[in-house]
């Protein structure tokens, strides 16, 4: 169905110069669905995540919706709804909370247009963004660096969300960050999905907070999906969880 064929990932090779890393994926993830990509260190988890969004060459094919990613620019990404959180967050530390807001709408083409009504646009989308996260409100005029790991993060999926996107692509979410707060980042991201209906791809060395709010999960190794399955199951499967994912 077209459902299942929203994000459509075959035969992908992906690297950096000599270093070959990604040697030959093939997935899909259907429109609105949680994905996580699991794996230990070095597996390729994050060259994925790139290729998906424009950052890395490949061989293959990556389609969204029918469109070819693979070999375009992060740009032609961002303009069809794909929206990268990459590892280390990369917001604004001298910038108010608000201001990095204000830089998502800016990347989806707003603040230039200053018309009446793209402001008005730009004011609704930062109230979706408040409403998801109510830390962030009440941190709206603090620089980004004073914040915590955890309301950084927040803030740079904030950032993330005010392009609106149709696929988010978050990078190690936790990495980094207490136990408490990882969760409420992630019952955050699942509310997200649920309610904004965001198709969501998650690499994450946390693997079982991921399962958590995951409807599918993929396991890399060396640059292979060596385990696919819906992630109720790999969760529930001792023996699974214990080879790939060091956890028991
Ligand atoms: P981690 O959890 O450690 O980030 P990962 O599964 O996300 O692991 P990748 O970051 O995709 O793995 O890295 C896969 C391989 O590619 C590693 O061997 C890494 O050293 C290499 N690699 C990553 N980025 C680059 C780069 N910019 N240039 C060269 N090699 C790279």
């Amino acid at each position: 169905t077209a459902e299942a064929d929203f994000l459509t990932v075959s035969g992908l090779h992906a690297g950096y110069g000599q270093a070959h890393v990604l040697q030959g994926l093939d997935f899909s993830v259907a429109r609105g669905e949680v994905c996580a990509v699991l794996g230990p260190n070095g597996a390729g988890k994050t060259t994925t995540l790139r290729a998906l969004c424009g950052m890395v060459r490949g061989r293959g094919s990556v389609t969204l919706n029918g469109t070819q990613l693979l070999g375009r620019s992060p740009e032609h990404a961002a303009r069809l709804g794909v929206a990268h959180v990459p590892e280390g967050r990369g917001t604004f530390n001298d910038l108010t909370v608000e201001e990095n807001l204000r830089i998502g709408a800016h990347l989806r083409g707003g603040l230039w247009r200053r018309s009446r009504v793209e402001r008005a646009a730009v004011a609704a989308d930062l109230e979706r963004v408040y409403g998801h996260f109510p830390r962030l409100r009440r941190r709206s005029g603090q620089a980004a660096g004073s914040l915590s790991g955890g309301e950084q993060q927040m803030l740079a999926i904030g950032r993330a969300l005010m392009l609106r996107p149709t696929l988010l692509l978050l990078d190690e979410p936790s990495l980094g960050l207490a136990p408490l707060v990882t969760r409420e980042l992630f019952e955050i991201v699942r509310t997200v999905n649920e309610e904004e209906r965001t198709t969501v791809v998650v690499v994450e060395q946390n693997a079982q907070l991921a399962l958590d709010i995951a409807h599918r999960a993929h396991v890399l190794e060396a640059g292979r999906l060596v385990l696919s399955g819906p992630a109720r199951q790999i969760r529930e499967d001792g023996q699974v969880a214990e080879v790939y994912l060091g956890v028991s």
